[in-house]
């Protein structure tokens, strides 16, 4: 064993050892490290050779801490579990942009579908699940300054027993379509669909393969190293298939890809009142032409729909995507869960998007503490052992200040949009100033008595939050907008009328007969709410954790920035992590286990011990004078308060 494999047993113990043994580890390809049942990933930059058959079958039905730590462990033992005790499974996987995340939520599942059930039937569900990748990515990932294959949205998957069941799809970044920050690239399928396609595709979609083309590319980073994007239209396209999309519903979708892409080609240009309203005129025709052909849209209607307020006609383009990528199944049975979220993003410009996404990892370390210690307790509690309580840094305060329903900065900006009269992003910023100026973790300077008032590097059109992960400034500008979130009437009515079965789908509040005259909820409501309701779900499940972290900020294989990761290491939690594990007692064995094991070392247990389990490890104990005060007797498992008798133990059996 490189190191100590399980932080739990590292001595001394301090932030130093901490990282050293991380990086010792990190030094000799060992990217895996438990904290008890957690697994510390650090993200290598580079494929191993710890992921073959082989492999899953030396990790296959062993203990958790037989082997060297390795993220098939976790999922192991999260699907015996699932199996033998029938009990709901989540894993939960954390960690900053890049991390790892999403390449270790492929890894839980190739292990669990290269062990899970058999049959030809249950072969085709696991491989559309797994196939399913491809094309989520292709929608919903898109390269960005931290990760050249971000995650854009949340990705759940579920095991229903040992089926493969359902995948879902939530909060995409659907700003992307429109806009994306320098540097980074719109989702990968508008590239693939260029690079890839077949010049007789391409004529059928009426797209030309230049990305220059489109105002919705961005250029200074169109390409991405060592990334071909017409290989991976290929890859794509032949998952679409495996999934179970037909033909013609795989050639829909590509039709709603182009017309989006068109769509941002349409430019306005402004016109006098007619008839008392606003209007603006499509500069040209040709390319409006060309997605009514595509999508079967009348050109007279979608024309019309577009002459009245030509910016909500912008943000309509963006919802398509959004239920293009939308597959959800209810579930009843027990599961087993996989949650792979977008990360803790810190950019120079920080937006709307940037505050959402970074909500969302601030809930999801809430729940990370109230788990651990929750679970952590509930085992001295079943064990009967007496519990010392362990501080912690609880980010429920920053949680409040974000989702409170009254004064948190989402009621506000709520309020905000839904109030009469002029609203802006500045009165927006005014209204989070009188209500938050006093709040520990906000930091803004327009407030009289703010504290920030001198603190230059804070813009007057930008807020701060102390987030757990640390200091984000977000600029106000577009947050009004963004929250609205308005599709106007006209616009969705135009897209149920299209002559196209995908695109009809895709409006329902389009069809006259459904209309509601109610204000649609605004995207930070949407997404608290959606937030909740995984909160809710994973409350019920078992969690099994992983924590990923970035090694360094250069995508590089083999670089340990020890700073970086120290950062990552505070923030997560992790050093209070061992802690809490070893308040009281740092290892746990169930007692037939540990006999089984130690009783080599006693005239009286050895070879055979006739009698119960419990009693043959107190002979055991006794004999080899360890002190009362070093351990426990659980109801089903002996605790050990300090790693050194362990050691002790191991040492005396190497004997
Ligand atoms: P985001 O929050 O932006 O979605 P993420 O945490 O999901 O980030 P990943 O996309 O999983 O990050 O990882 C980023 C890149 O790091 C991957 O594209 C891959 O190149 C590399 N990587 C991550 N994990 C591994 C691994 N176990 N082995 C080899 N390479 C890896
Ligand atoms: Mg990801």
């Amino acid at each position: 064993m490189i190191g100590v494999g399980d932080m739990v047993l590292l001595e001394p113990l301090s932030e130093d050892s901490f990282i050293n043994n991380l990086k010792k580890r990190f030094d000799h390809s060992e990217i895996y490290t438990y904290i008890g049942s957690v697994v510390v990933s650090i993200n290598p930059y580079r494929p191993l050779p710890i992921y073959s058959p082989e492999k899953v079958e030396e990790y296959r039905n062993r203990n958790f801490y037989e082997l060297s730590p390795h993220i098939f462990s976790l999922s192991d033992e999260a699907y015996r579990s699932l199996r033998d005790q029938d009990k709901d499974q989540c894993i939960l996987i954390t960690g900053e942009s890049g991390a790892g995340k999403t390449e270790a939520s492929k890894l839980v599942m190739s292990y669990v579908a290269a062990v899970c059930g058999k049959g030809a039937e249950v072969n085709q569900v696991k491989e559309q699940l797994l196939q399913s990748n491809p094309v989520l990515e292709a929608f919903g990932n898109a390269k960005t300054v931290r990760n050249d294959n971000s995650s854009r949205f949340v990705k759940k998957m579920l095991w229903q027993k040992l089926t493969p069941m359902t995948l879902s799809l939530d909060l995409l970044e659907k700003s992307r379509v429109v806009k994306q920050p320098r540097g980074e690239r719109n989702f990968h399928i508008f590239y693939q669909i260029l690079s890839g396609a077949s010049e007789d595709m391409l004529n059928k979609l009426k797209l030309e393969r230049d990305f220059s083309r489109y105002n919705y590319l961005s250029l200074d980073s169109a390409r991405v190293n060592g990334v071909d994007d017409a290989v991976n239209f290929r890859t794509v396209r032949n998952a679409m298939q495996i999934v179970g999309f037909m033909d013609h519903e795989t050639q829909s979708i590509l039709e709603v890809v182009a017309a989006v892409l068109k769509l941002g080609n349409i430019e306005f240009k402004p016109e006098s009142r007619v008839n008392g309203l606003d209007e603006s005129k499509i500069k040209d025709k040709n390319e409006l032409k060309e997605i009514c052909e595509l999508t079967g849209i009348d050109q007279s209607v979608l024309e019309r729909a577009f002459s009245f307020r030509t910016v909500e006609a912008k943000q309509e383009k963006v919802s398509t995507t959004l239920n293009v990528a939308q597959a959800q199944t209810k579930v009843r049975k027990k599961v087993m869960g996989v949650l792979d979220i977008y990360g803790f993003e810190i950019f120079e410009d920080n937006s709307f998007e940037q505050f959402i996404i970074n909500y969302c990892n601030e809930k999801l370390q809430q729940i990370f503490i109230e788990l651990t210690l929750k679970e952590e307790q509930e085992e001295y509690i079943r064990e009967d052992i007496e519990w010392t309580h362990i501080e912690y840094f609880n980010n429920a305060i920053i949680c409040d200040l974000i989702e409170n329903n009254q004064t948190g900065i989402l009621a506000m900006l709520d309020e905000e949009c839904l109030r009469p009269g002029t609203v802006t992003d500045d009165t927006f910023l005014e209204k989070l100033n009188q209500v938050c100026a006093t709040h520990q973790h906000f930091e803004s300077r327009m407030s009289k008595c703010s504290r920030f008032l001198n603190d230059t590097s804070l813009p007057h059109s930008c807020f701060r939050i102390q987030h757990y992960a640390g200091k984000v400034m977000y600029q106000v500008e577009g947050f009004v907008d963004k929250n609205n979130d308005l599709l106007y009437r006209d616009l969705s009515q135009a897209m149920w009328k299209a002559n196209h079965s995908l695109i009809k789908a895709l409006f329902p509040e389009g069809n006259p007969a459904k209309i509601n005259l109610k204000r649609p909820p605004t995207a930070g409501s949407q997404f608290k709410a959606s937030v909740a309701t995984l909160m809710k779900n994973l409350q019920t499940k078992n969690p099994n954790y992983i924590r990923c972290i970035k090694p360094n900020d250069k995508k590089a294989a083999h670089i340990f920035n020890e700073a970086l990761v120290c950062h990552q290491v505070r923030y997560l939690g992790l050093l209070e992590n061992v802690r809490v594990r070893r308040a009281g007692y740092a290892f746990r064995q169930p007692y037939e286990l540990c006999l089984e094991r130690y009783k080599m070392l006693c005239k009286q247990t050895w070879p055979h011990w006739r009698g119960p389990a419990r009693a043959g490890v107190e002979v055991l104990f006794n004999e080899l004078e360890i002190p009362k005060e070093e351990y426990s007797f659980g109801r089903s498992k002996i605790f050990i308060r300090n790693p050194r008798t362990l050691f002790k133990l191991e040492d005396l059996r190497k004997q």
